[in-house]
């Protein structure tokens, strides 16, 4: 999960900090700020992507919307429908989970082969971290599907998250060995590109690890990124985020 700066609360040209009237009005400075990805799975999508609310602005049990909370720049990210609805309005805790604003996510959970998500630190952090993946659905896989009268069949199939990042991590990896047999900066360029219009910067990233060059480029194109969560003196390896949990 990329870990990003969603930066200031945006202001008007008298210099005060906007009032949104509407929530969804935010919608164009964040895909600004931090790209037209989803926040948590980190697919690239435009129509669809919409402002979300990190703690629900009308959390499950309530009959009313908290105003506050559905119009606060600093509760928005920016989530895919599958992402949006997998959380639903569950209440949650915030130090009970990892939140890309906030903390170096990309630390704390391991991409691997067949963009598979699971806990990369020990204790305390994989606890989180496994609460995030499960918070968002980020370990749901469509191939375990046996049953096909299940009733909720029809909305796991249409999560394409985890295709998606198998198929990215299969780009990846195919980009890595064009490179290896051809290491010029235009294709450098076009691979950073590819992953732009794609999406799953964790998976480029993770598949580059040992490419600090694709490593910073990744970072520095993919925008919103939180530059401070990565040493550049260690070949871009990401370490603990400054007032973060990780
Ligand atoms: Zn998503």
């Amino acid at each position: 999960m990329r870990p990003v700066v969603r930066g200031n609360y945006p202001i008007d040209c008298h210099g005060d900090n906007i009032q949104y009237h509407e929530y969804s009005d935010a919608r164009g400075e964040l895909i600004g700020r931090i790209g037209e990805y989803c926040s948590y799975c980190e697919m690239q999508l435009d129509s669809a992507l919409a402002v979300e609310h990190i703690q629900p602005k009308k959390p499950r049990g309530c009959t009313q919307i908290d105003s506050q909370r559905e119009m606060d720049w600093n509760n928005f990210l920016l989530a895919c429908p599958n992402c949006n609805s997998t959380k639903g309005n569950t209440d949650v805790v915030l130090d009970d989970y990892l939140w890309p604003d906030r903390d170096n996510t990309f630390r704390a959970l391991k991409y691997s082969e067949g963009g598979i998500i699971t806990p990369a630190l020990q204790g305390e952090m994989a606890h989180k971290a496994q609460n995030t993946i499960h918070l968002f659905g980020l370990d749901k896989m469509p191939s375990i599907i046996t049953d096909m009268t299940d009733m909720n069949y029809k909305n796991r199939a249409s999560d394409r998250r985890w295709n998606n990042r198998r198929e990215a991590w299969d780009n990846a990896e195919r980009a890595k060995k064009r490179l290896s047999q051809n290491d010029i900066d235009e294709l450098r360029e076009q691979i950073v590109e590819t992953a732009q219009a794609n999406g799953y910067w964790s998976i480029w990233m993770t598949v580059f690890e040992d490419d600090p060059d694709m490593c910073r480029r990744l970072i520095e194109a993919f925008p919103g990124t939180c530059k401070d969560c990565f040493d550049a003196t260690q070949g871009y390896k990401p370490v603990k985020r400054q007032g973060g949990q990780c």
